[in-house]
């Protein structure tokens, strides 16, 4: 019955516009994922990315439309639409149609094994559930290993994994597998901590809360001395455990 009622519900819904598929057909047929924290970049061609923004644009325009707001004559939300398209696919969630940033990495020439912690990093972020900010700061712990990046480039993995619709357990994984892409080092440690603006802005409205999640790989992974050892340098660096 319910399964009925389902049904003609389904077929009374107004059919939705057409949409460019280009994109989406290409991923299917590469067997390519495009969850909300995927990165697209290597998919897209020459023209893609205006044809996304203005399918978004027109699409957030039946948003602010079924909200009931009339964007025609209210001259606050007249260009609203094409704003959150460009803000969308430009800036906040770039991170899933731009390359990886550019890292230069270089030999480790003086066979460097001791700690190094940089931080705190600040990252931007939202998340997939309820498409609401989520802000925080990001720490780097690394013993290297054959391969060393600059400190800048921790700052621009981090922003371009965290411009996107993330939840924060899948960012950290995201962080640390991309650095260890790059440099493989020894030991790795990432702590990111961060408030959810899903619950203190909707939700319970917890203002005081955040969350902290962190991965170690390799050498902190494996032992308690080093572990320790790089998460007081963290905290030294300003990272306090709430
Ligand atoms: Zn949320």
């Amino acid at each position: 019955m319910a399964d009925k009622r389902l049904r003609n519900k389904l077929k009374n819904r107004p059919a939705a516009p057409k949409r460019d598929q280009t994109v989406r057909n290409r991923l299917k047929s590469a067997g390519r994922t495009y969850r909300a924290n995927d990165n697209i970049s290597d998919v897209l061609r020459p023209g893609d990315l205006d044809a996304i923004e203005r399918d978004v644009e027109r699409v957030a325009g039946e948003l602010l439309s079924a909200l009931v707001i009339d964007t025609v004559n209210d001259h606050n939300t007249h260009g609203t639409a094409k704003r959150m398209a460009k803000m969308f696919v430009h800036e906040i969630f770039a991170g899933r149609y731009q390359p990886p940033p550019r890292c230069t990495d270089f030999p480790n020439v003086r066979s460097m094994d001791e700690i190094y912690v940089v931080g705190p990093i600040a990252v931007r972020s939202a998340c997939s559930h309820h498409f609401c900010p989520v802000e925080g700061e990001v720490w780097f712990g690394v013993i290297p290993g054959k391969r060393v990046i600059g400190l800048s480039k921790f700052s621009r993995i981090a922003n371009w994994i965290l411009a996107r619709p993330q939840i924060q357990e899948e960012a950290i994984m995201q962080l640390a597998d991309e650095v260890e892409r790059i440099i493989s080092p020894r030991g790795l440690a990432v702590v990111l901590s961060a408030r959810h603006s899903c619950m203190t802005w909707r939700g319970v409205k917890e203002d005081g809360t955040t969350m902290t999640t962190s991965v170690m790989r390799g050498i902190f992974r494996d032992g308690p001395a080093a572990r320790a050892e790089v998460l007081s340098l963290i905290s030294a660096k300003g990272f306090r455990c709430q």
